[in-house]
């Protein structure tokens, strides 16, 4: 059966890169040896993550602006410690917007170094909603915000203007819309919710931030290491930067961010029409804020629930539960999932 897959992370991918990963695993550039059985020092590795990098920068529009792309490991989670160890002066401060499970996660890693301010936080209302008024100090050492909640659904329209640097976590969005994301000074993304698989995470720096802290940074948790290496400072993961390139490239191909976006949009309003206009369902976070990749819904009431999950199981539909500390329902509604997904789901929905 035809699987639709709503999987929050790791997720799905295009199936034409799949296709051509894994005939790289069994023999890559006709070389008769596989992608994962050769030296990364070795010129077709070399040159692909060339090509990841150049892509990266192409793809946000941000070729000759002085940032410098990295694809590190560790995940999303090793960066909320990296971020501070590169950007936080001794006795120093950083300001952070917590809007849910990763930020605070990022937030815990920030008092290993220093002080931490959490200028704004929207847990008293369970994470359902992004907070918009607050002032970020103007001599912390940098501002820090996540730019999606993968697990509650909600997704940041608009950033603060500042002249500290802005740092965002957009794991679970990157690629998928325009920004002007020169806005940014470090962006960060664990490539397994919109780029490639699990195993590589990827962080995008302005280079002229770095280097100001004082402080003494272990080698392998050095931004600045890693950029003078071109991201090779000891082995990288292979297949996952070979995966998300492969997948940059075809966003490339299909038009850019540009044309990713209309097709996000679209299956955003086809499936939030349908729960507010379903009296069955309801949506589970506030209107403005709604996340146009992770869309957290729940039943109004349990009566339909054995049917509707029942339902899913027959049309293939995977993934569709809802994180395990919020419940109900989450479609999670990455770049590579087809708008023909989403209208099978409303349809589900429709007929219960
Ligand atoms: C998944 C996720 C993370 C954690 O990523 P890992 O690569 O598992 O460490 C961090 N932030 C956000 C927004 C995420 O969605």
């Amino acid at each position: 059966m035809k699987k639709h897959n709503f999987s929050a992370g790791p997720c799905i991918l295009p199936h034409s890169v799949l296709k051509q990963a894994s005939d790289a695993v069994l023999n890559f550039n006709n070389d008769n040896l596989s992608l994962i059985e050769i030296s990364h020092r070795s010129k077709p590795f070399v040159a692909v993550m060339e090509k990841a990098r150049a892509l990266v920068l192409e793809l946000l529009s941000l070729e000759n602006k002085g940032y410098s792309v990295l694809f590190l490991q560790g995940g999303a989670s090793l960066e909320f410690l990296m971020i501070p160890y590169n950007l936080l002066k001794i006795n120093g401060k950083a300001d952070y917007l917590d809007t849910g499970t990763w930020s605070s996660k990022a937030i815990k890693e920030v008092k290993n170094l220093g002080n931490v301010t959490v200028i704004a936080t929207s847990r008293d209302k369970d994470f359902t909603y992004i907070p918009k008024d607050y002032t970020i100090n103007p001599d912390s050492d940098y501002f820090h915000c996540t730019s999606n909640n993968t697990i509650r659904g909600t997704q940041m329209k608009s950033f603060p203007k500042t002249n500290i640097p802005l740092v965002c976590d957009m794991s679970s969005d990157i690629f998928s819309r325009e920004l002007d994301f020169s806005q940014f000074d470090i962006i960060y993304a664990g490539a397994q919710k919109n780029m490639g698989p699990a195993g590589t995470t990827l962080v995008i720096i302005k280079d002229e931030i770095l280097g100001k802290t004082g402080r003494s940074i272990p080698s392998m948790l050095d931004y600045q290491v890693h950029i003078d290496k071109d991201s090779m400072f000891n082995t990288p993961a292979v297949f996952a930067v070979y995966v998300s390139m492969l997948t940059l490239q075809w966003l490339k191909d299909l038009g850019g961010i540009k044309a990713i976006e209309k097709i996000n949009t679209a299956k955003a309003i086809l499936l939030y029409s349908e729960i507010d206009s379903n009296p069955l369902f309801e949506g589970t976070v506030v209107k403005e804020d709604r996340s146009h990749m992770n869309v957290t819904f729940r039943l109004t009431g349990e009566s339909k629930k054995e049917k509707f999950e029942q339902l899913l199981q027959e049309n293939g539909i995977n993934g569709l539960s809802g994180h395990r500390s919020v419940g109900g329902y989450r479609a999670s509604m990455y770049n590579a999932l087809p708008l023909e997904s989403v209208q099978v789901l409303v349809n589900i929905m429709k007929q219960l």
